[in-house]
């Protein structure tokens, strides 16, 4: 990271920051800095910023840095962070608006891989209204370029009945898509 005028950025991205507190439902303007949950964090080790110093970078209005994080894409949303917060702040709330502001300013790059991952496996909801796992791993392999990638785990996984070759559609599949259309509506598209 690059010398940084503090009092120049905090000005420039303070829209930036209300807007992460408006769309994510976290007052990050709370935390303490205790780095609770950091410590307790299993993604951390493979983070470039722990989570705590994300939530301090924001406050600092450091958007660019936020955005191009490799730690917004490994956070899994477990929500341990959630559980071991003396403010309660959802920190996992606070990650996924920023991968959708990642994606939106078009930083999405290191974490293309995600979000493949992610568009198939929503299709696979959208479609099924459940998730059907041999669709997903063959979708993902097709995006990726990765075509063969675990498919030794393929037949064992379907002779032991933990995945099926064939998609299950559940009765409720207008409700998921009510679902899917709400949160289109809700996101402006
Ligand atoms: S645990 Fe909560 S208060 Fe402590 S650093 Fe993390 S977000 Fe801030
Ligand atoms: S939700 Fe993300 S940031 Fe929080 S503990 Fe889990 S991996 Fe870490």
């Amino acid at each position: 990271m690059g010398e940084v005028n503090f009092s120049q950025v905090m000005e420039q991205n303070r829209s930036f920051v209300d807007k992460v507190i408006e769309k994510s439902g976290q007052d990050i303007r709370q935390c303490y800095q205790c780095a609770k949950c950091s410590g307790g964090c299993p993604g951390s080790f493979a983070m470039d910023y722990l989570p705590n110093q994300i939530i301090r970078m924001l406050m600092l209005g450091m958007k660019e840095e936020v955005l191009k994080s490799q730690t917004i894409w490994v956070c899994m949303g477990c929500n341990t962070c959630t559980t071991r917060c003396i403010r309660d702040i959802e920190v996992a709330h606070v990650m996924d608006t920023l991968r959708q502001e990642a994606i939106k300013a078009g930083y999405a790059e290191k974490g293309r891989l995600v979000t493949i991952f992610n568009d198939v496996f929503l299709s696979t909801i959208r479609s099924y209204g459940r998730l059907f796992e041999a669709g997903l791993l063959m979708m993902n392999n097709m995006k990726t370029g990765n075509l063969f990638k675990d498919a030794q785990f393929g037949l064992p996984m379907m002779l032991k009945g933990k995945a099926k070759p064939f998609p299950h559609r559940i009765k409720g599949r207008k409700e998921i898509k009510n679902i899917f259309e709400k949160i289109k509506r809700m996101e402006g598209k």
